[in-house]
């Protein structure tokens, strides 16, 4: 079994609603356990003009390998009608593989730990919530990296009661 961490954003057809569901599809897939996930944000956009993003975090415990879970994830992505127009434009559904245990990856079709996460505060500050304690594979402390991170355009939803 390993631990992973998964990005989930949306900005288009619901958002709120994309998200809601794919917590959903990944807490069903084979051999996979959804052991936790983060409130929901909202954030702004990178890339061309387009709405803000819901975004969120969740931790699985699963038997997939790495290149087995991306599969997977991207179908969950297929099944959300994704349609890939422009670089970091708007989509239904994006699902990133950010950590998957504390192994570092880089084949054609996965770089893990994922590329921009330490860049990213709609990533790091739902990881945070979720592992306070964090460290990636070589090491780095989550903490260090949210203190060079501003927040800008990241607002978290109140749970629902
Ligand atoms: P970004 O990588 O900046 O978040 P994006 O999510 O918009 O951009 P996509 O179009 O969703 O990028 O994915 C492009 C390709 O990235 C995918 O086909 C996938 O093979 C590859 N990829 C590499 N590493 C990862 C990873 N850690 N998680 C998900 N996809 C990855
Ligand atoms: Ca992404
Ligand atoms: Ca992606």
């Amino acid at each position: 079994m390993a631990l992973a961490y998964i990005g989930l954003g949306s900005n288009l057809e619901d958002p709120l609603a994309q998200v809601t569901r794919a917590f959903a599809e990944l807490a069903d897939l084979p051999t996979t356990a959804l052991l936790a996930r983060s409130s929901i944000y909202t954030s702004r956009a990178v890339g061309p003009a387009q709405p803000d993003y819901t975004n969120a975090v969740t931790l699985l415990d699963t038997q997939l390998a790495p290149i087995a879970l991306l599969d997977a994830l991207q179908a969950i992505e297929q099944a959300h009608q994704r349609v890939r127009i422009q670089h970091w434009g708007p989509r239904t559904l994006d699902l990133d593989l950010l950590l998957y245990g504390d192994q570092t990856i880089a084949v054609e079709r996965l770089t893990v730990p994922h590329p921009y996460l330490s860049q990213r505060s709609f990533v790091l500050y739902p990881l945070a919530e979720i592992t306070p304690n964090l460290h990636l594979p070589d090491g780095t402390p989550l903490a260090e990296l949210l203190s060079r991170c501003p927040a800008d355009g990241l607002t978290r939803l109140p749970s629902p009661a």
